[in-house]
């Protein structure tokens, strides 16, 4: 949002810039020049772009942000996309495997890279050495896999209608809604969101529960349900009683977003 505003108050700027200039040009001392300097300022003007549309105000923090198209659905099957790394970190290993669902068109090479950045990274779930991961084909103890909208929602549920990704057994569904489009709490900032992605629901599967926003303006434990909110209060309001595993207080904290289980 902040982007926007810059934007606009500069665009704001070069119109009262333009503004104040043509209106100098109207003066009589200015008159006899007007062919050799109307042009120099009236052509910024003829070539500068409109100014951006306000940026929406979304009702709920849960919504999906405007953006570009997304894989709405697929096959409901999966492929392997083939990769083995490096054994990251220490402590006891956790392999994980990447797939995308067949039938819909994603850069499979940019997904799994962006997987095995966040997982390997040394704020990642192999900090402090509690766990070591590798990136495998075939037999793995986790699959991260990219998935439609409409078949993350077969998956996940859609008693709260929202778009969210979930775990379910050693299976991560991550939505391409949201690969795509991000959550409000973290606009623009689609990286730090899709790394949230990545490490809360690889963070089910290693065995973590949800938690709240524990310090006022800290940053957000990564297994907060960031999507919905990174405010206590709002996530109790958008679950509405669904249970989510975690007591929730209504405390009035809000957190800011983060993708990194130790940022
Ligand atoms: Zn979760």
């Amino acid at each position: 949002m902040k982007v926007h505003l810059a934007l606009a108050a500069v665009g704001l700027t070069a119109i009262l810039l333009t503004t104040t200039q043509l209106a100098g040009e109207t003066s009589p001392a200015a008159a006899p020049t007007t062919p050799s300097t109307v042009t120099p300022v009236e052509a910024p003007s003829s070539q500068a772009p409109p100014p951006p549309p306000p940026p929406r105000v979304y009702a709920s923090s849960s919504d999906l942000p405007d953006g570009p198209e997304f894989p709405v659905s697929g096959a409901g099957t999966f492929h392997e996309v083939p990769g083995n790394g490096p054994v990251v970190g220490t402590g006891p290993l956790r392999t994980y495997a990447v797939e995308i669902e067949n039938g819909i068109t994603v850069d499979e090479q940019a997904f799994s890279a962006f997987v095995d950045a966040t997982l390997g990274d040394p704020r990642g779930w192999t900090a402090r050495g509690a766990r070591s991961v590798r990136r495998v084909s075939g037999a793995a103890s986790v699959r991260v896999r990219l998935t439609s909208q409409q078949t993350a929602r077969d998956v996940c549920g859609y008693e709260i209608p929202v778009d969210v990704s979930c775990r379910d057994g050693n299976l991560v569904f991550l939505s391409a809604a949201r690969w795509i489009r991000g959550a409000v709490a973290f606009l623009p900032d689609l990286n730090t969101y899709r790394t949230y992605m990545v490490n809360h629901e690889v963070g089910h599967a290693f065995g973590q529960g949800h938690q709240p926003c524990g310090v006022a303006g800290g940053p957000a434990p990564v297994m907060m349900q960031q999507t919905f909110s990174v405010s206590n209060d709002e996530i109790v309001r958008i679950t509405n009683g669904v249970s989510q595993g975690a007591f929730i207080p209504q405390d009035g904290k809000v957190c800011a977003p983060n993708g990194w289980p130790y940022p």
